[in-house]
């Protein structure tokens, strides 16, 4: 399965579906997006569910004057991203090309973690059904 290119701003900025703020506030969709953020809401209750494209951080319970990337740093000050702290327009080429060449690595580790989870699960059955054939 192809995963979607979130390390491109617009593409992050779609995720959000029922952001709880307006563009008036401080917490917009653009000001998320821009820091890095992208939504992991899954229905009403979590709505404003986020998580960092590249370290993974997530966050919620965001107030409309919160700037979305001084809380970025404040809960994740060894991120990459925050760590350039440019917006994407700003960001250098070479720039670009590293936080890109990061998010596929994680991306990558990610797909094995889960992979490897799938093996384990599958080698306990499998042990099971040997242990009760004896
Ligand atoms: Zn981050």
């Amino acid at each position: 399965m192809e995963s979607p290119a979130l390390y491109l701003v617009d593409v992050r900025i779609k995720t959000f579906k029922k952001w709880p703020f307006t563009d008036k506030d401080k917490c917009n969709i653009r000001n998320m997006a821009e820091a890095g953020f992208y939504s992991v809401a899954t229905g009403e209750d979590d709505a404003d569910a986020a998580k960092c494209f590249l370290c993974g951080k997530e966050l919620d319970g965001w107030e409309a004057h919160d700037d979305p990337w001084d809380e970025h740093k404040s809960h994740a000050a060894k991120c990459a991203f925050v760590q350039l702290g440019k917006k994407e327009n700003e960001l250098l080429l070479s720039e670009m090309l590293s936080v890109i060449k990061q998010y596929m690595v994680n991306e990558v580790k990610r797909v094995a973690e889960a992979r490897k989870e799938k093996i384990d699960e599958r080698a306990k059955l499998v042990r099971r059904q040997c242990m009760t054939r004896k």
